[in-house]
């Protein structure tokens, strides 16, 4: 397995296999590997001959105090790759990345920014934002205000701008990312439509633990009582679906009804909840599709999410 840091070293580990007609796969990471990675790398394996995973702790996605505490071990990250047979790690500095970024604060400056010029239907690239960062891209409006995204558009702007710039330096066939995080999928789907026509990216379905707690890198934070206290948002979202297979179709009376139950669970704090539409992530009043559960929550300040899809047709 190689371990690669500059991305010029990259592209050109990319470019010799695939003038070898080698089809490559790709799965980007903040790191923390855990079975729910792994389970894309495994899905990574099977279609391509040759598995590239990217570990890049991106600043743009987080506040300063979590970007600091994120629980990543590269030592152990490196061992779940090799053991997944991964071809190759890219895992480059913060400077390699964003080398007009000055001092890290800067990227914790860029989340402040009310004035991000955005398109209602189109992603806009700012070729060179004031804080240093190239190339950042705005996702649209009608992907961002949707979901979680309304409370920190910036999240999704970080993300797609660090997977635009992973693309273009390792030019995958193909690329994988989670239907947990479904919003992330949503967007990504849309920017590789539009900039990289010739990349399929691929969601892949939650795993989850023996006791059904999605994985998540931030699980190794969680005390046996706060990992209880997670379930239990699991098991909310089963009663949301159980309601919907029982006849319910009023967005408003499965919430309620859901909302009651979390505040049963005194450690939980939602910070999101809502029933969207699969398609379009929009919030809906009447449930005649397939639809989408979607919670964000905290246990004292570790946020978790998870995601339930309900496939109507399968009822
Ligand atoms: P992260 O490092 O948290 O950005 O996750 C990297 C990728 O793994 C993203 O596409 C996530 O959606 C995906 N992922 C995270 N947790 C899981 C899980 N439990 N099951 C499947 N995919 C996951």
């Amino acid at each position: 397995m190689k371990i690669i840091e500059s991305a010029s070293q990259a592209s050109a580990y990319v470019a010799e296999r695939k003038a070898n007609g080698q089809k490559i796969g790709l799965v980007p990471t903040l790191g923390g590997l855990h079975k729910g990675h792994q389970s894309l790398m495994y899905k990574a394996l099977e279609e391509n001959d040759v598995l590239i995973i990217s570990i890049f702790l991106n600043p743009m996605q987080f506040r300063k105090k979590q970007f600091l505490e994120y629980p990543s071990d590269f030592e152990q990250d490196k061992r779940l790759a090799e053991e997944t047979q991964v071809d190759m790690i890219f895992h480059p500095s913060v400077e390699e990345i964003f080398p007009d970024v000055k001092k890290i604060d800067d990227f914790f400056q860029y989340q402040e920014e009310k004035s991000a010029v955005r398109n209602n239907q189109h992603f806009v690239i700012e070729a060179k934002n004031k804080n240093g960062i190239d190339d950042l891209i705005r996702v649209p409006s009608c992907l961002i205000y949707r979901l979680d995204g309304t409370m920190h558009p910036w999240v999704f702007d970080g993300s797609a701008t660090i997977v635009h710039k992973l693309f273009r330096i390792l030019q995958p066939n193909n690329a994988y990312f989670g239907e947990k995080d479904i919003q992330q999928l949503a967007i990504l789907t849309n920017m590789a439509d539009n900039y990289f026509p010739e990349l399929k990216v691929i969601g892949v379905p939650t795993l989850r633990d023996a006791d059904n707690l999605a994985f998540s890198s931030r699980n190794v934070l969680l005390s046996a009582e706060q990992r209880q206290a997670a379930l239990s948002v699991y098991h909310v979202l089963k009663q949301g679906e159980n309601l919907i297979k029982q006849g319910e179709s009023n967005a408003k009376t499965i919430l309620t009804v859901m909302t009651e139950t979390i505040k049963t669970q005194p450690m939980i704090k939602i910070d999101y909840i809502d029933i969207v539409d699969k398609k379009s992530l929009e919030s809906i009043k009447q449930i005649s599709n397939d639809i989408i559960f979607y919670v964000a929550f905290f246990i004292d300040d570790i946020r978790l999410t998870d995601t339930l899809i309900v496939q109507l047709n399968q009822k």
